[in-house]
């Protein structure tokens, strides 16, 4: 019997480990990139510094969060990212205002309690249900006023607004308990809870959907149109967007993201700046590019497009056409378009909906409705990507759907990826900046995906061990009057550059040697105590076995010869 609880309380214990083991996953959509794997990323994103600073690029490092106002502004309300992508909270000192937490978390929670006395229209139990919730939002009031005035809590008109109805709300709620029905009091009560849920008592930041906006940000913070123009960055980082995981696509995914940025300078020649800006956007194609091809990805493809600019004789002509034909064709669109036409009509354009290929073939196309400058400045884009010999494939479906985005838009497709391929996209928007509150200043930029480029190197058979690396030595020491000489050797040898594994405690030779083999070492270095005495090392190259014996220099000499270059 004994032994039975015994077993059961160790099942109990076993339970309660795997429980709390269970607790710790990385998080849906995110993951562990571990050794090997990342031996790859760390090629992918060391090959992007080698060549974006061939092209004259340099790395920018920005913050992971920032004001939530910065992307809602930039990537605008109506894009899924933030309308329901973003991971925002408030931001605050939780010790300044905990009491106001509390009194808010009270607030929020509040529920009339199921009392018995009888309850009429004008019944006096009604007084006695819904009376406490009084102080439970004088409270709120009392201790929101006193962190406003302190500025514990922002100062902004809306917490002021809020605080002052709240303040009103709650005496008219309590003065006329009595004269409403039950359904009527719970309204109200519903109504001054939704008041306090609007309560600000932080700065709302959120983690990065993208780095474009931080990098316009830092461009304007730092005064960068004083510098020589353009500026040419580049920032590799994780982005976060509460999307459904799939293949290819992770709620933490990495992004390497170019920007170019050019402070507009008045009275510029029109035609010359817009010869420049295709040359710029060229060169910036071209150099992804470049990229791709230096890494070994397969099947890759460049698709372009232009998408005008932001005029009535330009894109948003365009757009009422769009919208116009696109209202016609409604009730055979899915929901998602059919949402779209209001909102964004360019997006229905994106879509992949099998039963909807066949109306959009037949919409009117952009390119026929561009002005002037920007069919100028496509033409321009595409010679001097022939220049360049970079080949594309013109797509007149490739759209950015937010309004300050223009000309040039494009995406990078490859080989491996399934439904997700797009492993690059980027374009030209010269607004974003100055909708920012920085200078007039031109943009192009493309973020590329990191997560896709190396899931499709790796199903296109790229080995992260491919990676050249210094072989491993193994240093099998026996005997503590040796250890010494194995902790100098193993200095001595990780100084010139190479690999070396020191088993911390003495092992036996079979024991050592099967060490070895398990890390997959190339060298067994053997230290006995003949070896130390004599000074003659035995070295021992594990895949056939033979053993040489050298000197502490001689060594040295060897191992360097056998190093790749
Ligand atoms: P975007 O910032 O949406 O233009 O995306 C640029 C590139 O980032 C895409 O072409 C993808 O390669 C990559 N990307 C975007 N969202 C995700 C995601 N959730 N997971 C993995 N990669 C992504």
């Amino acid at each position: 019997m004994e032994q039975i609880q015994g077993l059961s309380s160790l099942a109990g214990a076993f339970q309660e480990h795997m429980a709390e083991k269970r607790k710790f996953q990385a998080i849906k959509g995110t993951r562990d990139l571990l050794p090997l794997e990342t031996e790859l990323w760390n090629r992918v994103e060391q090959t992007a510094r080698e060549v974006f600073g061939t092209f004259g690029f340099g790395e920018i490092r920005l913050p992971i969060f920032e004001p939530t106002e910065l992307f809602a502004r930039s990537i605008g309300t109506d894009t899924d990212v933030v309308a329901k992508e973003m991971y925002s909270f408030e931001d605050y000192d939780t010790s300044e205002i905990l009491e106001l937490l509390e009194s808010r978390k009270a607030a929020l929670t509040w529920v009339d309690s199921p009392v018995s006395p009888p309850y009429g229209p004008m019944g006096a139990g009604a007084q006695a249900i819904f009376q406490p919730l009084g102080s439970v939002i004088g409270n709120v009031v009392r201790l929101g006023l006193d962190a406003y005035q302190r500025g514990r809590i922002p100062r902004t008109p809306e917490n002021e607004r809020l605080l002052a109805d709240l303040k009103d709300g709650i005496g008219t709620f309590v003065g006329s308990i009595n004269s409403r029905s039950m359904g009527e009091n719970r309204q109200a009560v519903n109504g001054l809870k939704g008041l306090v849920g609007q309560l600000r008592f932080g700065d709302s930041l959120c983690l990065r959907p993208e780095v474009t906006a931080s990098v316009c940000r830092a461009y304007i913070e730092h005064n960068m149109h004083a510098l020589a123009q353009p500026v040419k960055l580049y920032c590799i980082g994780p982005m976060f967007r509460r999307e459904r995981p799939q293949k290819g696509r992770y709620r933490q995914f990495y992004q390497i993201d170019v920007e170019v940025l050019e402070a507009i300078t008045p009275n510029t020649d029109a035609t010359k700046s817009l010869g420049k800006d295709a040359a710029v956007d060229a060169e910036v194609i071209e150099m992804v590019m470049v990229y791709f091809a230096r890494l070994g990805l397969e099947g890759v493809q460049l698709d372009i497009n232009s998408i005008g600019h932001s005029a009535p004789d330009c894109r948003r002509g365009y757009v009422e056409k769009l919208k116009a034909e696109l209202e016609k064709v409604k009730d055979k669109l899915g929901a998602d378009s059919r949402r779209r036409i209001e909102t964004n009509p360019l997006r229905v354009l994106d879509s992949k909906l099998e039963s909807e290929q066949a109306i959009i073939e037949k919409l009117p196309r952009i390119g026929d409705h561009l002005c002037a400058d920007c069919a100028k400045h496509y033409a321009e884009v595409k010679r001097q990507l022939d220049l360049r010999g970079v080949a594309y494939h013109e797509n007149w479906r490739l759209v950015r759907g937010l309004d300050y985005y223009m000309r040039t838009t494009f995406e990078i497709t490859a080989r491996g990826l399934g439904s997700q391929n797009a492993v690059c996209g980027g374009g030209r928007y010269d607004g974003l900046v100055e909708l920012l509150g920085g200078p007039p200043t031109r943009g192009i930029g493309f973020a590329i995906g990191e997560d896709r480029v190396i899931l499709s190197l790796l199903e296109t058979g790229h080995s992260p061990l491919a990676t050249r690396h210094s072989p491993l030595l193994y240093i099998a020491w026996m005997g503590e009057k040796t250890l010494a000489t194995a902790i100098r050797a193993a200095r001595d040898l990780r100084q010139a550059g190479f690999r070396v594994e020191l088993p911390p405690v003495e092992q036996k030779f079979s024991k050592a040697l099967g060490q070895a083999d398990k890390l997959g070492a190339r060298y067994a270095l053997i230290l006995g105590e003949d070896e130390v005495a004599s000074g003659e090392w035995t070295l021992k190259t594990l895949a056939d076995g033979t053993q040489g014996k050298y000197s502490e220099e001689g060594l040295m000499e060897f191992l360097r010869k056998t190093r790749p270059s």
